[in-house]
Order: structure tokens, then C-alpha cells, then sequence
């Protein structure tokens, strides 16, 4: 199953062609867009602003602050934005040249006249590469939010002091020790209740913005850009899965897991329903076209990140509860989270219920197997 080595080789090179400051100057409008609508709108009512700045930085970086508790700034690098641009580029191009070749048939339903290569119908390759590209960049922007919003500065400060005081930062890229033992714990809940308001606020913002005009290929391209940012924030993974929560982001096939089942628990919501119009589906019908996305995202990250080591399917199934490992992790996840639960509700700074993943009892049963 190895790619041709010819191939990739070649569309690496592309890459190296992508004019940085054309990127700068998408996601900066991109990003733009996205505080003048919080301070016309969320923050307004509660009396607070946001402001956002750039740093000059070749490496991937974002955080979160509070300048004063009304005043609140957060910080991504150039080098955040070009990365992901790249992955865009490169996955994009992967679906239509690489990915329709019959050997992956079966995983990406059927292809017809209205998709390029593997790639949603109804986008072109350099739309679907735009989508990619601006929707991660927003969803990190209001992940970031969320963060501010649900006061996670606070838990973190309260629980588990790390030194790194008022700042809620996503990669340090500073050689220090990554996080052990409560300090890792709280950053993983919080990094997950993140995902989840991220996202819920996040597709309030596109579905606003385009009049509620949500298409199939945005939502689609915007899994395929959380997939690859889930894998960059964890580093280097293997198939194994570590039931001990380490460093300071979950495993990004857990996170995905847990956020996966907000997004479709989204578009089958009744107050939803009728409403965004391309993804009015059955819940099998959703679970597969997500699945399918993050599929999409993951092959093409062990193709151009791990050198194609292991095969995919361990490397998908990695984080389903029928495992004891990821059984014991969530349990103690889900327990912190219930803990912290009260705390968020009353930092929360908007007036209404903060988002946060919701297990059905059923799920929580299975957790309790050993
Ligand atoms: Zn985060």
C-alpha cells in the first residue's frame, strides 16, 4: 500500500512554491473576520473585547489570555497559519490524484462526476483546499474562545499550577517537560470541553455569517483540518494507546472520538433539524460521511508524517471504548470533567449553558467495564 514515492516527492515540491505572504494575507483577513463578528455580537453583550495579534513565529504556536478580565487577546503564529495551508494543499491534491486509485475503494463511497479525485461533492480541488484552510484556521480561533470563555485559565491555575500563569497556550515548542500526573489530567479535560464549545460556537459563526448556508464540503473539509490538527498537537503517536493521560493534549484519535459525537449529536439536535439543509441525514448516514472525512485526514497524515508505519485501521481504531486502555483513560476523564463541570458553569461568561460533551448513560455504563 506504499504511496509512490515519486509522487509525493513532486507534490512536496509544490509546497515549497507556496508564497507565504499571499497565505499571511488570506488567514489574516480570515481571522479578522472572525473578531469583529465576536466583538460585534458575543462579546458586546457582555460588555468585553477581543483582540488578536500575530506572531512572527516559523513555528506552529496559539494562545489565549486575559489582558484584563474585559480585555481578552489571543496570539497564533504565521507559522500556524503556512502549516496548515500546507496540509490543506498537500491533502487536497492526495484526494484527487492519489486516493480514487482502486486499491482504496470501499472507503470513500462512490465517486461520481461531481466529486474531484476522493473529495466532498460540490467543491473543486482548490475550493476544497480554501475550505480546509480557513475553517481550521476559525475553528482554532474559536476553540481558543472557548478556552477564555469557560475559564479554563482559572481551573488550570486552581488545580494544577504549571507557572505558565494566565495563559492558556496549545504548543510549546520550548523543550520543556511535557505535563504529568493532575496538571495533564486537567489539561486534557479541558482541551476536550474546548473541542466542544469550540465547535458549537464555531458553527453558529458559519452558519451567521453565510446566512445559514452550511454546505456539505465545509463541514467536511473542516473534519478534515481538526483530524490533521488533533495529530500535530499530540506529536509523535503510535498505535498503542496510552491509558495515562501525558503532556498537554489528548490523544487525537480520543479527541476526535469525543468530538465526533457532538458534531452529529449537532445536525440530529430538533432546534437544528431543517435548518442546514446539505447535512439532513440519518445518524448511520452522518457517523459514516464524518468517518469518512477523518479517514480521509488520517491517511493522508501517515502517508506524509509516519512514513506509512503501521497499518491504518489499528491506527483508526485506536481510541474506541471496546479497548480496557481507552476505557480506563475516559473513565478518568469523564470523572474530572463532572468534577470541573460546576466550576465552568460558573466562570462561564456568556448567559447561557456552556457547551460541553454530553455521554449518554448507556456510554457511561460501558466506561465502567474494566
Ligand atoms: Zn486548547
Amino acid at each position: 500500500m506504499k504511496m509512490d514515492k515519486e509522487k509525493l516527492k513532486k507534490i512536496n515540491e509544490e509546497t515549497q512554491l507556496i508564497h507565504k505572504e499571499y497565505v499571511v494575507q488570506i488567514a489574516d483577513r480570515v481571522i479578522g473576520r472572525v473578531v469583529d463578528f465576536i466583538n460585534q455580537t458575543m462579546y458586546k453583550e457582555i460588555g468585553k473585547t477581543m483582540s488578536f495579534s500575530w506572531a512572527d513565529r516559523p513555528y506552529f504556536r496559539a494562545y489565549a489570555h486575559c489582558e484584563t478580565p474585559e480585555r481578552h487577546h489571543v496570539v497564533i503564529s504565521y507559522g500556524l497559519a503556512i502549516e496548515l495551508y500546507r496540509d490543506a494543499f498537500v491533502l487536497s491534491k492526495l484526494a484527487h490524484v492519489h486516493f480514487c486509485e482502486p486499491k482504496y475503494a470501499g472507503i470513500f463511497g462512490k465517486l461520481s462526476a461531481d466529486r474531484e479525485g476522493v473529495l466532498p461533492p460540490g467543491a473543486n480541488e482548490h475550493q476544497c483546499k480554501m475550505l480546509m484552510f480557513e475553517t481550521t484556521l476559525e475553528w482554532v480561533f474559536f476553540h481558543e474562545l472557548a478556552h477564555l470563555a469557560q475559564g479554563h485559565l482559572e481551573i488550570r491555575e486552581q488545580r494544577a499550577p504549571t507557572g505558565s500563569v494566565g495563559r492558556v497556550e496549545e504548543m510549546l515548542a520550548d523543550g520543556s517537560e511535557p505535563l504529568q500526573g493532575v496538571a495533564a489530567l486537567i489539561s486534557h479535560v479541558t482541551e476536550i470541553a474546548a473541542d466542544v464549545e469550540g465547535f458549537t460556537t464555531y458553527i453558529q459563526y458559519r452558519y451567521l455569517a453565510t446566512r445559514g448556508k452550511i454546505p456539505y464540503a465545509v463541514v467536511y473539509m473542516m473534519v478534515c483540518g481538526l483530524t490533521c490538527l488533533f495529530n500535530r498537537f499530540f506529536g509523535q503517536s503510535g498505535d498503542h494507546f496510552d491509558p495515562v493521560p501525558r503532556g498537554s493534549h489528548p490523544n487525537p484519535a480520543a479527541r476526535w472520538e469525543l468530538l465526533f459525537q457532538t458534531i452529529y449529536g449537532y445536525f440530529l439536535d430538533a432546534r437544528v433539524r431543517g435548518r442546514i439543509p446539505d447535512w439532513e441525514y440519518s445518524q448511520e448516514e452522518l457517523i459514516a460521511q464524518l468517518t469518512e472525512a477523518s479517514t480521509l485526514a488520517n491517511m493522508y497524515w501517515r502517508i506524509r508524517y509516519l512514513e506509512e508505519r503501521g497499518d491504518l485501521p489499528s491506527f483508526m481504531r485506536v481510541a474506541k471504548v471496546d479497548s480496557p486502555e481507552v476505557r480506563s483513560y475516559l473513565r478518568e476523564i469523564v470523572a474530572t470533567l463532572d468534577e470541573v463541570t460546576p466550576d465552568i458553569k460558573r466562570l462561564y461568561i456568556f448567559p447561557i449553558r456552556p457547551s460541553l460533551p454530553v455521554f449518554t448513560s448507556a456510554w457511561r455504563e460501558r466506561l465502567r467495564e474494566a
